[in-house]
């Protein structure tokens, strides 16, 4: 049995945290302590809220509130966060707590007594119109590395180097941007220049850390290490524990990293066993320390933290710290104080979907090696591709079997079955058992998931194959059996990303309890025969349709309320090729302006020769569930006139771009079905003479229908109705004048599909 700290970064308390934070550096500390605890392992996971430092102080005095409001409420919302996705720590605290203040005074005595902190007088940024020294946020300038202009007092948010006030170009304050002043001003340091003989020879045996965590330390300890501040005048944060020093406190940076070990402690403190924390802590005990940050805390979790740990003494170092690299929302690094991708952040995303589906997007994510895009449409590709159609899908379709067939049993497998550990079935699990483990400790948790979802559709192409509806009852109960041993591996396997689900196929396989600790080797039993099965329910049900406006709620601008909640888009199509495996259809990929072309499946064989595709403007409806034609997955549908037996394509108006949203539409992240599709009335219609009171008469052949907004007569274009019998309408336009329209005549009234 191992001992293992799980150290996860500490998230800052001066804003909601976001799939970028959870996905970088938080989720896969969580999966990677629920994994050693499902194999018995003796697991501490500490972590808690980051307090103080000026962002707060600065957010605080823009709110007009005393800091301690702005954290307290900061922490509320990301603790309450943790909860719901179902995080494991064994603390999470903060560090305002009494603990914490002690052991970073109790730290700082040592490196002073150890002569790893001296003091010294250097010039600091000073605001002549504050009256104030200006550390950290409350200076900004320009980065000497990258030139980045807004550049931080303490670190770049561009280049991600950490920088020392005295080095920014044009610096000022950042309250009332008066360039800033040097005066002289007193301040403890650490030596890092003379701890770092030390440091390279740990380092030097950290050849099991990520390449690119391993070259970052190597590179700072290239360029040499100074001496770096770890106080700051200011009055909010960890005091000093000497007289002389009131208006001074600790480094943000360097309180937070010992928060680590005052939280292991603390955790011991309410174990009611204060001495347990030495466990994961003394330089004599067997524990292995794993750090999951980001990628713009490597700089304090491999130089920094090792050399304050090597400074004070007796301490173990850290096993690993595997960073991960960051998301980028729009090309941009996601961070608190410059994203606009509110959607993303964590406390609005719980609001939308399961904890179990942000898990599984962030583990899936992971930036584990290099900078990774966040994209909405592949959340919701997988979301309902992997999850839903593929795992979830197999868990109904074999449980129901086996409650149709076999009384709500797991049955018996046939007369001779053996688990086949050569060739068979038990082959394959105890072979995926193996690489996943191996992934798994080896903190590769992108390539362990990766290797479950293998399984996933291993199990659904051996269940597709075997036909367990059709043929005799012993090859039935068989397939059911064996697919039920999957099922029980694969929820194991996936327990610690989804903990969740895991929880609920538990259930419904008839255990007793969920995958719980030590339950790791159980992976290679088969599930009990006979075994009574729970309520079989959907693993990822199907999100709630939208709440319908009441009467007082605001209609949508172009649609009457009540409607499917259609996003259509504009796209280019980029590429058009036949379809490996029906020759009536194509396969486009279609630039929707986001990073990568989106595949959209269409029969336009017949309608329109490939090269008269290519570089085309078309409209196309953006969430439609996704639906897999013959192996290849369409992420929407390209609109067009049905005439005759042509389809006849629809064209935006000139000079709009690719990925824009027809005005009116619904929001691309609630999916439409096919079937909710289906009832959307679309056909083409022409404006009539007598537009008057903000509406206009459209002939769709035959047949009026009121259409929103004065068009001018003759205008073609599309009539959007909530369903074939609604007499009311709009036309998708962008804006008057503005029409969708098909891009040849076509009979009025035609359909639009
Ligand atoms: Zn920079
Ligand atoms: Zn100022």
């Amino acid at each position: 049995m191992a001992r293992i700290l799980v150290a996860v970064a500490w998230p800052y308390a001066n804003g909601p945290f976001h799939l970028g934070h959870l996905a970088g550096a938080y989720l896969p500390g969580d999966i990677f302590a629920r994994f050693h605890r499902l194999r018995g392992d003796e697991v501490l996971m500490v972590s808690g809220s980051d307090m103080h430092g000026t962002p707060i102080l600065v957010a605080a005095e823009k709110e007009g509130r005393p800091p301690a409001e702005v954290a307290e409420r900061f922490d509320a919302i990301n603790r309450s966060a943790f909860e719901k996705l179902g995080f494991s720590f064994d603390l999470f605290t903060t560090t305002r707590t009494i603990v914490h203040e002690r052991t970073v005074q109790e730290v700082f005595l040592a490196l002073l007594e150890h002569g790893f902190v001296r003091r010294r007088t250097e010039e600091s940024p000073y605001c002549p119109q504050h009256r104030r020294f200006l550390p950290d946020r409350y200076l900004v300038g320009t980065c000497p590395h990258c030139g980045f202009e807004s550049a931080r007092g303490d670190e770049c948010d561009r280049c991600g180097r950490p920088l020392e006030a005295r080095t920014l170009l044009q610096p000022r304050c950042s309250l009332c941007g008066t360039p800033a002043e040097l005066r002289p001003t007193e301040h403890f340091y650490l030596e890092l220049d003379r701890l770092q003989p030390r440091l390279a020879e740990y380092l030097a045996e950290q050849g099991h850390w990520r390449p690119g965590t391993l070259r970052v330390a190597e590179n700072f300890l290239a360029e040499g290490l100074h001496p770096t501040p770890i106080t700051r005048d200011l009055d909010w944060g960890v005091p000093l524990p000497l007289d002389g020093y009131a208006t001074k406190r600790f480094y943000v940076w360097f309180e937070a990293l010992i928060g680590y070990l005052s939280a292991s402690k603390e955790w011991a403190i309410r174990a009611g066993r204060p001495d347990a924390w030495h466990r994961f802590w003394d330089v004599r005990e067997s524990v292995r320390q794993y750090y999951f940050v980001g990628k713009d805390n490597k700089f304090h979790h491999t130089i920094v933290w090792p050399s304050v740990l090597i400074g004070v003494g007796g301490f173990r170092l850290p096993f690993d710290v595997p960073a991960n690299e960051w998301l980028l929302v729009g090309g941009k690094k996601v961070s608190k104080s410059r994203t606009q991708e509110q959607d993303a952040f964590i406390p609005s995303l719980l609001q939308n979907y399961p904890p179990d589906v942000i898990r599984f997007y962030g583990a899936i994510l992971a930036p584990e090696h290099h900078d990774t895009e966040l994209d909405w449409d592949e959340f919701h590709n997988l979301r309902y591709e992997i999850l839903a159609n593929q795992y979830g899908n197999l868990v109904q379709r074999t449980l129901v079997l086996a409650r149709e067939r076999f009384a709500g049993r797991i049955p018996s497998p046939p007369e001779g079955w053996t688990p086949d550990l050569l060739s068979g079935t038990g082959a394959r699990i105890r072979d995926a058992h193996r690489k996943i483990t191996d992934a798994l400790e080896a903190v590769r948790l992108k390539e362990a998931l990766d290797l479950a979802l293998e399984e996933v559709r291993e199990a659904n192409r051996r269940f597709h194959e075997a036909k367990p509806w059709q043929g005799s009852d012993s090859d039935r109960a068989r397939t059911i059996y064996e697919t039920a041993w999957r099922l029980r591996a694969i929820a194991l396997w996936l327990s610690p990303t989804l903990p969740f689900s895991s929880a609920e196929v538990y259930r419904m396989l008839g255990f007793a309890n969920p995958p719980s600790p030590g339950d790791w080797e159980t992976a290679l039993e088969p599930v009990p025969a006979g075994q009574p099965l729970g309520e079989i329910r959907p693993l990822f049900p199907r999100p709630e349709p939208a709440p319908k406006e009441g009467a007082a709620g605001v209609a949508p601008a172009a649609g009457p309320s009540g409607d499917v909640p259609l996003a259509l888009r504009v796209g280019v199509i980029r590429s058009a090729t036949v379809h490996p495996s029906a020759d009536r259809l194509y396969v486009l990929e279609v630039d929707d302006g986001g990073s990568k072309p989106r595949t959209i499946v269409a029969g336009l064989r017949s309608s329109y020769p490939e090269e008269a595709l290519r570089g085309r403007p078309v409209v196309f409806v953006a969430n439609l569930a996704p639906r897999t034609i013959r192996r290849v997955t369409s992420q929407g549908m390209v609109l067009a006139a049905e005439s005759g037996e042509r389809a006849v394509l629809l064209s935006p108006p000139e000079g709009i771009t690719a990925g824009a949203y027809v005005p009116g539409s619904g929001p691309e992240d609630r999916m439409v079905t096919h079937e909710e599709f289906s009832s959307v009335a679309l056909s083409v219609g022409r404006a009539g003479a007598n537009a008057a009171g903000g509406r206009t008469p459209v002939d769709l052949g035959g047949r009026t229908v009121s259409v929103l907004g004065e068009w001018p007569a003759g205008t073609v274009g599309i009539v959007r109705r909530p369903s074939e019998a609604s007499s009311e309408g709009v036309f998708l336009s962008f804006g008057p004048g503005n029409p969708i329209h098909p891009s040849e005549a076509v009979p009025l009234g035609a359909k639009v599909r």
